[in-house]
């Protein structure tokens, strides 16, 4: 069976990351580790959280065709590299958790990914705990809500949505899909 390239995406704050960490505990999968232009925030490793590269950098392996999509997002650049992925394909499924612009670049070029989004059960509260989060400044606090919108209205571009309501119960559901998908 051939190994999937599975696109994990939804708005901030629904609980992406938790879900990307138990599957890889649970199933027999390899996590694609992003380049991002970012700063690393406080406990982010090197190679791990992300490649934290430079904007130069980035430029050149857009240049020489390094990514299997990227995207610029808040400000910076977000891209897949495609070696990375690639070498890790030979061995396992290849979960990529990414924002859309960048799930519907996937998609594009290898129709065969399996696009998942990961919707709150209800959009209203994480729209007021995006609102009440921290101490951001209100541009900043209407930018995320932006976005949040702008990524739940591509959800019909997804191959399955999944509401993270039960962190157990979405977990399952994903991992179901996942074989469903395999033995087509
Ligand atoms: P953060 O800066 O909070 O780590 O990530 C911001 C957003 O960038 C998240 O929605 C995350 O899913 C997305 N992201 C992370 N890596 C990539 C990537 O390689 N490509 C794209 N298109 N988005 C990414």
């Amino acid at each position: 069976m051939k190994n999937k390239l599975i696109v994990l995406s939804g708005p901030s704050g629904v609980g992406k990351g938790t879900i990307v960490n138990r599957l890889l505990q649970k199933g027999n999968f390899a996590l694609s580790v992003s380049c991002t232009t970012r700063a690393p925030r406080e406990g982010e490793v090197d190679g791990v959280s992300y490649f934290f590269i430079s904007k130069q950098k980035f430029a050149d392996m857009i240049e020489e065709g390094g990514f299997l999509e990227y995207s610029n997002h808040f400000e910076n650049f977000y891209g897949t590299p495609k070696k990375f992925v690639e070498d890790r394909l030979k061995e396992k499924d290849v979960i990529l958790e990414i924002e859309v612009d960048g799930a519907l670049q996937i998609k594009k070029a290898h129709p065969e990914a399996l696009l998942i989004m990961i919707l709150p059960p209800d959009e209203n509260e994480l729209r007021s705990r995006l609102i009440k989060r921290g101490s951001e400044s209100q541009e900043k606090i209407e930018s995320r809500i932006k976005r949040m919108d702008y990524e739940l209205s591509k959800k019909q571009f997804y191959d399955y949505t999944v509401i993270n309501d039960d962190l157990s119960a979405a977990v399952a559901e994903i991992e179901s899909i996942i074989k469903k998908s395999k033995s087509n």
